[in-house]
C-alpha cells in the first residue's frame, strides 16, 4: 500500500457530484476519497444523453448492449471495501461497462486495470476517461473470468457483474493479504469480500444486491 494518490479529474468538485456525494454520505458511505472521487466524476457524460437528466440519481440506467451503469452507492459501497485496508497501488476491475466505476477507482489508486467482454462499450468508456484525463487506466477487450494474467497480482480486484460462482482465476491472481469485492449468484446475489491469506481465503457476506451476469467469453 501507499500513500500516492491516483488521477485528480481537474481537481474541481461539479454541483451535482457533490449532491449525490452528500446523499452517498448519508446512506453510510464514509470513506472522504470516495466521497469526493464521486463529487469529482461527471456521471451525466456516462449515461445514454436521453437519461443525462437522470444521471446523478443514485439509480442504476441503461446503457446499451442489455448492461447498466451501476447505482452510485453499489458504486461508493464497493469502492469503500476495497479500500477497507488502506490504498491499494492497483486495482483489476472486471465489466468496464460505462466506465464510471473506472473513473472513480482511477483517482483512488495509481493504475487501474479494467477488463469488458462487449468491444463497443469498451471503445466508449476509453474515450470518456481520456477526455476526463484520467490516463492511469489500462483497458483490456476479455473474458474477464480469466482476470489478467499478465499484469497480476492485485492487492484489490472488483467485479461489477455477477457469476454463479467466484472465477478460480481471480483468487489466483489476488496477492497474499489481497482483496477481492464481487457479487455471486443468479436470480439472489449477495456481495461477497474475499481475503487471501497464503493458500487461505476467507470469505465475508455484505448485502443484497441485483447486477448484470457475469457471461463467459467476449464479443465484438
Ligand atoms: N461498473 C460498470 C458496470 C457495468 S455492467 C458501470 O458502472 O458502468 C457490467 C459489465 O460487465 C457489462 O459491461 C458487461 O458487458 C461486463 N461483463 C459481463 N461479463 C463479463 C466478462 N466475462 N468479462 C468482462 N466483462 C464482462
Amino acid at each position: 500500500m501507499n500513500v500516492r494518490a491516483g488521477s485528480r479529474i481537474g481537481g474541481k468538485l461539479t454541483r451535482s457530484g457533490e449532491l449525490l456525494a452528500q446523499k452517498l454520505q448519508q446512506e453510510g458511505i464514509v470513506n472522504s476519497e470516495v466521497l469526493r472521487a464521486i463529487a469529482c466524476s461527471p456521471r451525466h457524460i456516462f449515461v445514454p444523453e436521453i437519461l443525462a437528466h437522470k444521471a446523478y440519481d443514485n439509480t442504476a440506467l441503461p446503457i446499451g448492449q442489455g448492461q447498466t451503469i451501476s447505482q452510485p452507492y453499489i458504486v461508493a459501497k464497493m469502492s469503500e471495501l476495497l479500500l477497507a485496508d488502506g490504498r491499494p497501488d492497483s486495482i483489476l476491475e472486471i465489466g468496464t461497462g460505462s466506465g464510471y466505476q473506472t473513473s472513480i477507482l482511477a483517482q483512488l489508486t495509481d493504475r487501474v486495470y479494467s477488463v469488458e467482454r462487449i468491444k463497443s462499450l469498451q471503445f466508449q468508456a476509453k474515450r470518456k476517461l481520456q477526455s476526463l484525463d484520467l490516463h492511469n487506466v489500462s483497458m483490456k477487450h476479455g473474458d474477464g473470468w480469466k482476470g489478467w494474467q499478465s499484469k497480476a497480482p492485485f492487492q484489490a480486484i472488483i467485479v461489477t457483474a455477477a457469476p454463479t460462482e467466484v472465477p478460480q482465476a481471480l483468487l489466483e491472481q489476488l496477492t497474499d493479504g489481497g482483496r477481492l469485492v464481487i457479487p455471486v449468484g443468479g436470480d439472489t446475489q449477495v456481495l461477497k469480500i474475499i481475503t487471501r491469506h497464503g493458500g487461505e481465503f476467507k470469505e465475508q457476506t455484505i448485502e443484497a444486491v441485483r447486477f448484470v451476469p457475469l457471461v463467459p467469453g467476449a464479443v465484438q
